[in-house]
């Protein structure tokens, strides 16, 4: 089997009909499927919610006025190319915009693909590095993209040994889809990459369904942990895949089980053409308070929404809480409203 790359090869695994709405979503949007993530796929389900994250749909062509082509605001925080600074101790090192499956709602979709912004050049590269050496309050340098590890080990090694002579840095994290869609990717030589003596490493490993912690995905989480990397998840809230809590019990259970502890849960940004994917704030605030009632307080994330614009990330599930002058009501996973401090 191989990565699909198009709508053509789509449609000869009868992934996709012809229509020219998809040709037109092509022509917009880059398309990547994975081996991995063509075995996960029933092409007898319509709702199969791993073909509805990476098979295109004419529901992309639809934009609402809200949409916008850079919706956490990453350009106006970039100093240098390559360089998103929002928060003083951490960076965002964005060395390349290709991914090997494309995400129908990724938030950095006009960004990314064969047509997308590229991988940094030599002198880019430099230029982003002396950035960082030059700026002490950098603690953390956080590699995502595209997607980092779609870089060679040869090269991230080369990106790591740079990382580890800049004394300031102590944090190294990568945000990346391989492991779960490319596990075979995650080998000795990988793990070996991904890790630099006197630097901690961390992987935020993206997965959006129970079914896309497999087999072989497990056997990469290993080797990652072996290799002394703590992982860490990410995952979007997506309408049609995970927006009920059966499935985000699993999913974060799933995480836990693999010793990957659950970190955030976002809202889904306002990327173009992506409405079909969005749940409401209210709706993501009652699952959320499901999930607490539901299972342990390690499956927990945080339910994170990236302000529109460049401010950065808050917590929405705060809306359990309300009040002030020292008084406040909390709602519980269950909806009861309760005072605190309570009366006498
Ligand atoms: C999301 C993000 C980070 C990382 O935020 P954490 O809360 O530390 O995970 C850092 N910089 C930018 C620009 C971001 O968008
Ligand atoms: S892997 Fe990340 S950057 Fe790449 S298409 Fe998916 S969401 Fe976008």
């Amino acid at each position: 089997m191989r990565s699909v790359k198009s709508l053509a090869q789509l449609q000869a695994l009868g992934l996709a009909e012809a229509s020219p709405a998809l040709d037109a979503v092509a022509e917009k949007y880059a398309i990547g499927v994975t081996p991995a993530m063509q075995d996960l796929i029933d092409p007898a389900d319509p709702d199969d919610p791993i073909a509805r994250q990476f098979v295109p749909s004419a529901a992309e062509l639809t934009v609402t006025p809200q949409e916008r082509a850079d919706p956490i605001g990453d350009l106006s925080h970039s100093p240098v190319t390559g360089i998103v600074h929002r928060y003083p101790d951490r960076v965002l090192l964005k060395a390349v915009h290709v991914c090997p499956v494309y995400c129908r709602f990724c938030f950095r979709r006009e960004m990314v693909g064969p047509q997308g912004l590229g991988t940094l050049t030599g002198a880019e590269l430099d230029a982003a590095m002396a950035y960082i050496a030059a700026h002490e309050e950098i603690w953390e340098v956080i590699l995502t993209g595209g997607d980092p590890l779609a870089l060679s080990a040869r090269r991230l090694r080369d990106l790591m040994v740079r990382l580890a002579g800049i004394d300031h840095v102590r944090i190294v994290r990568f945000h990346t889809r391989v492991p779960v869609v490319e596990p075979e990717r995650i080998d000795a030589e990988m793990v070996a990459a991904l890790t630099a003596s006197g630097k901690t490493t961390y992987l935020a490993v993206h997965a959006n369904h129970p079914r896309e912690l497999t087999p072989a995905a497990r056997a990469g989480f290993d080797r990652l942990l072996a290799g002394g990397i703590v992982l860490v998840s990410q995952s979007v809230l997506l309408r049609g895949v995970n927006d009920d809590v059966e499935t985000l019990a699993a999913l974060m259970r799933g995480f836990v089980e693999n010793r990957i502890k659950p970190y955030y849960l976002h809202h889904p940004d306002l990327a173009p053409g992506t409405g079909h994917f969005r749940v409401g704030i209210e709706e993501g605030q009652r699952l959320v308070a499901a999930l607490r009632g539901r299972v342990s307080g390690l499956c927990q994330p945080a339910y994170v929404l990236d302000i529109p614009g460049g401010h950065g990330k808050a917590d929405i599930a705060a809306a359990s809480i309300r009040g002030g002058d020292g008084c406040f009501t909390v709602r519980d996973w269950q909806g009861n409203e309760h005072a605190y401090p309570p009366a006498g």
